[in-house]
């Protein structure tokens, strides 16, 4: 039978990197990446982006919509404090699978809850079933007409509060025109992009970070 894509990344990660390592697990799969196959990570450049905004912010409760293979998982626990708590929603059963392996890699089970379902139907039940009130981050890199809707949704449901930071992945590319007008009109948001390039290569991508004012 042949492999996945994902099964061969998480391969990669058992062959060169360290039990109990996240910065090893995280080389592992960049270089798999960029040596063998492109995936759908945030991966090193943007990563970068994403590591200074989750050391400034420190936060205690995070949010990601769409796990993969954990990559971007990894990043963010790695730099949470110990009473930290990141939940990442992942809808496809075998990524699913994967990510929990590669989380498990990289020691940090204990700051990590994946929850496998779809974010539309998880988002509302976040506060009973999880019982977080508010998420300091939620970091945006499910599929790409999800963001909108989702943001909407988490502000109906209560999930944000004032200060609370949306951090969107691939504005640029794929691209969320929609989102994007939005985060930028809306006098509920102070936004701003982060230029670079997307995951593995030289095509022009970025992050945009949202703060929500309530
Ligand atoms: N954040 C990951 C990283 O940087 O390592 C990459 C995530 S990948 C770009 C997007 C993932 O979102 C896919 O695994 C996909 O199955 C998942 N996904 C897409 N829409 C979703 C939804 N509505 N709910 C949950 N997961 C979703
Ligand atoms: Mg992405």
């Amino acid at each position: 039978t042949q492999s996945t894509r994902p099964q061969r990344l998480l391969s990669a990660v058992q062959k060169n990197a360290t039990r109990g390592d996240p910065c090893s697990v995280v080389k592992a799969i960049d270089q798999f990446c960029r040596s063998k196959e492109w995936a759908m990570n945030v991966g090193d450049e943007k990563g970068c982006i994403l590591d200074s905004v989750v050391s400034e912010l420190n936060p205690t409760t995070v949010l990601e919509l769409g796990t993969y293979c954990g990559y971007s998982t990894v990043r963010i626990a790695n730099l949470l404090p110990p009473h930290a708590k990141l939940i990442t929603l992942e809808f496809n059963p075998d990524f699913a699978a994967i990510a929990r392996q590669v989380i498990a890699w990289s020691g940090l089970e204990e700051k990590v809850q994946l929850v496998e379902g779809a974010s539309g139907d998880l988002i509302p039940k976040i506060k009973q079933d999880f019982g977080v009130q508010t998420f300091d981050l939620v970091f945006l890199d499910h599929w790409k007409d999800r963001y909108l809707p989702d943001t909407k949704l988490m502000e109906a449901c209560g999930l944000l509060r004032k200060g609370s930071i949306l951090l969107a992945d691939n504005v640029i590319c794929p691209g969320t025109p929609d989102y994007l007008e939005y985060v930028r009109s809306s006098p509920r948001y102070e936004s701003q992009y982060f230029k670079s390039h997307l995951e593995y290569t030289k095509v022009e991508d970025g992050l945009e970070k949202s703060v929500f004012l309530g």
